[in-house]
């Protein structure tokens, strides 16, 4: 059985995974997010330790974004514009390509995770579906006919605008558009509206949650109206912290449509990612494997 590594890059944290596959994790390394030189140092030394036990197939890297994914461009397999100090420009997977010198798959974590999902997850046997993480940021990634969707680049579902809850005029937090998804649905943006430092206090009957739940709706009702996928996941830290988000925004997903649209699987359409915490790991190897070809 072929071998393979991934490297999952957080905002926080990266986690390097070796496996032969979905059943066989060897061994998964944490390297903190400090300074590209830094960090992409130990997981290239990790790495390097790996593949000369036995050599690599492949390598498949799952990176925080915005990236570079247009194989045309001069800086390809970077970080664009990133607002996370020192990252922007930092040439990921072409430092860690010539690192190994085997075949080097690169997306962005959530495409990555939804990959993993569509595999070996929720939503296992689909050959579409669409990944929601709501964290420190909001992102999305959507597989289409088994394969990432891209365009010229990534898309970047958590910043599209969206119909505002009525009576909710808080501005948003996002500095690039103030009340897209992103700017109210994430962590920092709940803390912001609520003048918090955590959200732990905060039970299932806060009113805030409402206006959570109709974003992540909105979201939704985009993202059935664009790509139609089979079921949509949503995970990370707010929603595992609030799981009541998920049922309230199905039911606000059908709400919106309005009859427009009936979904596949009826309320069971929003449902929880199957693989938890390893959905980005796993999905750094989805993209290893695809790499090898
Ligand atoms: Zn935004």
């Amino acid at each position: 059985m072929p071998l393979y590594a991934g490297v999952e890059l957080g905002g926080t944290k990266c986690v390097c995974t070796l496996a032969r596959g979905r059943d066989e994790v060897l061994e998964q390394v944490t390297v903190p997010t400090t300074s590209p030189d830094e960090t992409l140092a130990a997981i290239e030394k990790a790495l390097l330790e790996w593949h000369h036990n036995e050599p690599l197939q492949a390598l498949g890297i799952g990176s925080f974004g915005p990236i570079d994914l247009n194989h045309g461009s001069s800086t390809y397999g970077s970080i664009t514009t990133t607002p996370k100090a020192g990252w922007r420009g930092a040439d990921v997977a072409g430092r860690l390509r010539r690192a190994l010198r085997v075949p080097t798959g690169f997306d962005t974590d959530v495409n990555g995770a939804a990959l993993a999902e569509s595999r070996w997850g929720a939503g296992w046997g689909l050959h579409d579906l669409a990944y929601i993480t709501v964290g420190t940021g909001v992102g999305v990634g959507v597989i289409s006919d088994g394969k990432p969707v891209h365009g010229f680049s990534h898309p970047e579902v958590g910043h599209i605008r969206i119909a505002r809850m009525p009576g909710d005029d808080w501005p948003g937090s996002c500095p690039f558009h103030g009340d897209c998804i992103e700017g109210l649905a994430s962590g920092p943006a709940i803390k912001a509206r609520l003048g918090v430092g955590h959200l732990r206090d905060f039970p299932p009957d806060h009113p805030v949650w409402e206006t959570v739940a109709w974003a992540l709706a909105q979201l939704c009702h985009t993202l059935v109206c664009t790509s139609a996928p089979s079921t949509i996941l949503i995970g990370g830290g707010v929603v595992t912290g609030q799981p009541h988000l998920i049922p309230r925004t199905g039911e606000l997903l059908v709400e919106s449509l309005a009859g427009y649209m009936s979904l596949p699987t009826g309320g069971a359409y929003v449902q929880a990612p199957g693989l938890g915490a390893q959905a980005g790991p796993l999905g750094s190897i989805a993209l290893a494997m695809d790499a090898a070809g």
